[in-house]
């Protein structure tokens, strides 16, 4: 476990927490809980989106959840919907969109918002979420320094992961 300082445009900034990274069971309790506690409901569709998305080991399009919740439903859900569940997700910082592979996340950490960094493997396609606050400040810094008011970081790294540098076809 890790402590960062909160990093977000709506938190102070510089306040160390209690960071958690969760997986399983546990990150769809927290997913949950931090999507009710901005207001909204955690109806059955949601959480069916939710776990679908938390299933995949790689950042996911609004087409694989649809396929994965129409599996896990046995009934084909409207794209549409998932579409807009999971762009409720985002703007609610429970889901994170991956822009450079056009695909989703479930966000491993709910219930703190951070400036998060994605290493995006050309190979494979899995994403290494890294959070590092300092460089975020960093970004923002430099934006406000030129009277830019940042909103949202989008900060990913293309290349190949560990795993694909190491196959013995590379
Ligand atoms: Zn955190
Ligand atoms: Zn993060
Ligand atoms: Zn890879």
């Amino acid at each position: 476990m890790a402590t960062h300082s909160m990093n977000s445009p709506a938190a102070d900034g510089g306040r160390a927490h209690d960071h958690r990274d969760r997986k399983g069971m546990a990150l769809i309790e927290a997913a949950e809980q931090a999507l009710v506690a901005t207001g909204e409901q955690w109806t059955p569709m949601r959480a069916a989106v939710f776990t679908a998305l938390a299933s995949f080991d790689r950042p996911a399009s609004a087409y694989d959840v649809t396929d994965a919740v129409s599996a896990a439903q046995e009934r084909r859900v409207a794209a549409n919907s998932v579409y807009r569940i999971l762009d409720l997700f985002v703007a609610r910082n429970v889901a994170m969109r991956v822009e450079s592979a056009n695909a989703y996340v479930a966000n491993a950490h709910p219930d703190c918002s951070h400036d998060c960094i994605f290493l995006v493997c050309d190979s494979c396609r899995r994403a290494t979420h890294v959070d590092d606050d300092a460089l975020g400040h960093m970004l923002r810094d430099q934006a406000e320094k030129r009277g830019f008011r940042p909103a949202k970081s989008v900060i990913e790294l293309r290349g190949q992961c560990e795993a694909c540098r190491d196959a013995p076809d590379h």
